[in-house]
């Protein structure tokens, strides 16, 4: 649990530092009988709770510096943001309604002290616990030590109707293949950082509309679909649109045809970003031909990008569709830094 300090600490000062930081996240984190979290912060284990007839889901996302986040590009809070926003996802795909997150830090020691006025891991709890207030999921407990590079591990539980998951093997030929919002954002967006790490120094806030630091994870959509029983399949789009929808394919046992001129693209995205940029965080959806899915859920656009076909030998698992001429497209997802 996040009260408890692993490695010895450099110096008394530093060490009342520690406590003051652990304080602070506890006091923060206030998840004390919030939502389904009996027990936070404080205990050996947490305590959760579900309603009666839900099973749990639990999800982990690990975010390594240099690979999911670089110190020198990203603001500390769109650090703390987008580990939160990788779990919220992933519940967000089965329908699932969030209960509690559970965080464990390894940072180098610098990242803990004061800079200026704040530190980095200071900074990183403000945009997490930002996120984890907007979409009303507690902050249930974690650890914290000093490690050689900062590392990110969340650990996010869900709550939902027993069977009512919406899972990535439920896809059936014939099915309308939809996405919600944008695709192809974060990836222009990660462009735009690249090119100029400076450019974004100022975006602390997940109130600017930044896919690549702030996505938002699309937890009432996840929960409408879910509630109405209209998706047979879903997952999130965090490897890219080409990868994930051979994920789904494969899970399904199915093959997909996408539209390219039906791809909702991001402004400045290339067609390139939309197929195979990582880390939008939209969800893709599958659901029968008949099902009525409406434009916008929850305010965010849906658009019907394709079909479920069946698997037939010699043609790819997912093509793209283009005028007259369709081509395999090939899953050439996120590779994040590498
Ligand atoms: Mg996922």
């Amino acid at each position: 649990m996040v009260q408890r300090r692993k490695v010895s600490p450099a110096s008394p000062k530093d060490a009342a530092g520690e406590l003051a930081l652990l304080r602070l996240i506890r006091q923060r984190a206030g998840a004390h009988g919030r939502g389904g979290v009996r027990l936070g912060i404080g205990d050996d284990c947490a305590l959760l709770r579900l309603k009666a007839g839900e099973e749990m889901a639990v999800t982990t996302d690990l975010s390594i510096a240099g690979r999911h986040f670089r110190l020198d590009w990203h603001p500390a809070e769109s650090v703390g943001h987008r580990t939160l926003a990788r779990g919220l996802s992933d519940l967000a795909a089965m329908g699932a309604r969030p209960v509690a997150a559970f965080l464990s830090l390894g940072l180098p020691n610098e990242l803990t002290l004061k800079q200026e006025s704040r530190a980095w891991v200071e900074r990183f709890y403000d945009g997490l616990l930002a996120l984890a207030n907007a979409y009303g999921v507690p902050l249930a407990g974690g650890d914290l030590a000093e490690s050689p590079i900062a590392v990110a591990d969340v650990v996010l539980t869900g709550a939902v109707p027993k069977g009512a998951a919406i899972l990535r093997s439920g896809a059936r030929a014939g099915d309308t293949l939809y996405v919600t919002g944008q695709l192809g954002g974060a990836a222009a967006e990660l462009a735009a950082l690249g090119a100029d790490p400076k450019r974004f120094a100022g975006h602390t806030t997940a109130t600017m509309i930044s896919p690549h630091l702030y996505p938002q994870p699309r937890i009432a959509q996840g929960l409408w679909l879910r509630k109405r029983g209209l998706a047979s399949a879903a997952l999130d789009v965090s490897d890219g649109l080409s990868t994930d929808l051979a994920h789904l394919c494969e899970e399904s046992g199915v093959a997909a045809e996408v539209d390219e001129a039906a791809l909702p693209l991001s402004a400045g995205a290339t067609l390139k970003m939309a197929l195979h940029g990582g880390e939008d965080y939209e969800l893709l959806f599958t659901a029968p031909a008949g099902a009525k899915i409406p434009r916008r859920i929850a305010g965010v656009p849906i658009t019907g990008i394709g079909r479920i076909v069946p698997i037939r030998r010699g043609k790819p698992l997912v093509a793209l569709i283009g005028g007259d001429s369709a081509r395999a497209l090939e899953a050439e997802g996120w590779q994040h830094f590498s």
